[in-house]
């Protein structure tokens, strides 16, 4: 195997390609979008994440730690707003142990210049995967540019299009492929806190702030350039939701009554809320992630989870880990690579998919919630 390709250039897919391109193979990556680094990000899709452990490792691995360092900002607990005002702090570890915030248009630009870094990666925009014959291992794409079809073919294609994958949906029409897909009854709307004037932030920038408020939650993350992006998780549909909060006194009256320490902090409020998406918050399962040696899933193309973990991303990296790992254990036996790949990661991506689902109900209700905490206490010593 050596002309690989990788299908989608997000962070699992720029991440692999310099993995793969260490490894001395030719990888063409594939992206539907233009190149990000040349469009303006769309507003409202600012997400920035939480990156850790397991992600770093993954970085590490690639040997470019230190330059995503510099765009991280390290958060040491989470600081609980309470409808009073109260503010309540949980350390997530011990002393300088932290997760860090990152942009995801921020990091995804500084893969792909770091994978510029190789002559072996070639990355090719405008470029919509429609489908793939397994036969011949070609992947058909349109240009979305030219309005063309060009097809090619590889050794291997690696799948990190995301959790609407086109690979992913013609491994679906093979026998024995298990697969579903399952949307919360909540969705999210970005938001945001700009920075002080002085381009300070308003907000301690090293804490994850949460408004837990039971049936739904807000949070807010820093970012480099003095402001926090605010993301409200609520339900879709229902008494109070995205679709009953519809007009500006609903939405300040709302807010008034349950976020009001955010009011001051978030002067553009109305306009973000009814300007920026509504979008919505899907789990997707499905095994096996290889189809024999011609594909691999990897990424929220193989386990899309919710995000309440802040594990989406950092289990895509591992995902990239593991790969790596079996490269380096089994050679060229590709065939125990991508079955070893699948076997070890399936119930992996399973159970990150269950504890984010888990992991909503402590966030948006038990971190307010004292007897949890003590609880927690006991069960901690
Ligand atoms: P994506 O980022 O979706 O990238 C897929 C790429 O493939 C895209 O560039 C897309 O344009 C391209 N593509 C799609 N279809 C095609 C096609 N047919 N042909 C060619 N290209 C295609 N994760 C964390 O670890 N920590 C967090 O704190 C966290 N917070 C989150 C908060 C929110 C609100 C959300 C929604 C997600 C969060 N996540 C978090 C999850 C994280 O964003 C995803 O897990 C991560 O982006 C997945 O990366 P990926 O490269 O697999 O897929």
């Amino acid at each position: 195997m050596q002309n690989v390709a990788v299908v989608g250039a997000g962070l699992v897919g720029s991440l692999q390609a310099i993995l793969l391109a260490k490894r001395g193979f030719k990888v063409d990556v594939y992206e539907r979008r233009p190149d990000l680094r040349k469009a303006e990000i769309l507003a409202g899709r600012s997400i920035n994440l939480a990156l850790s452990d397991r992600g770093w490792k993954a970085l590490d691995k690639a040997g470019i730690s230190d330059e995503i360092r510099k765009i991280a900002i390290p958060m040491f607990g989470r600081k609980m707003h309470a409808v009073d005002g109260t503010l309540t702090y949980q350390p997530y570890g011990k002393e300088n142990q932290a997760i860090f915030s990152v942009s995801r248009g921020g990091l995804n630009q500084k893969l792909m210049n770091l994978a510029d870094d190789y002559p072996e990666i070639g990355y090719y925009f405008n470029m919509r995967c429609e489908d793939i014959d397994f036969d011949s291992n070609t992947i058909r794409f349109t240009d979305t540019e030219k309005d063309q079809i060009v097809e090619k073919s590889y050794d291997a294609v690696f799948a990190t299009d995301g959790a609407f994958s086109a690979v992913r949906n013609r491994m679906m029409k093979y026998p024995m492929f298990d697969y579903s897909q399952s949307y919360l009854s909540h969705g999210y709307k970005e938001l945001v806190i700009p920075p002080n004037e002085d381009g300070s932030h308003k907000i301690d920038k090293n804490c994850l702030h949460i408004w837990p408020r039971g049936e739904f939650m807000m949070i807010a993350l820093a970012n480099l350039d003095g402001s926090f992006t605010v993301t409200l998780f609520f339900p879709m549909e229902g008494e109070l939701s995205f679709a009953s909060i519809d007009t500006p006194e609903k939405v300040k009256d709302f807010f008034e009554k349950t976020f009001p320490d955010s009011i001051p902090l978030m002067p553009t409020l109305l306009e973000d809320y009814f300007s920026n998406p509504t979008s919505t918050l899907v789990t997707v399962r499905c095994n096996p992630w290889n189809h024999g040696t011609q594909a691999v899933l990897m990424g929220d193309a193989a386990h899309a989870v919710v995000p309440f973990y802040g594990q989406g991303m950092n289990a895509g990296f591992e995902d990239c880990t593991v790969f790596d790992e079996l490269l380096e254990q089994y050679g060229d036996d590709w065939n125990t690579i991508f079955s070893e790949y699948s076997r070890l990661r399936v119930p992996d991506g399973n159970a990150i998919a269950d504890l984010a689902l888990n992991n909503y109900i402590e966030m948006r209700d038990s971190t307010a919630d004292p007897d949890f905490l003590l609880r927690k206490k006991i069960e901690r010593k």
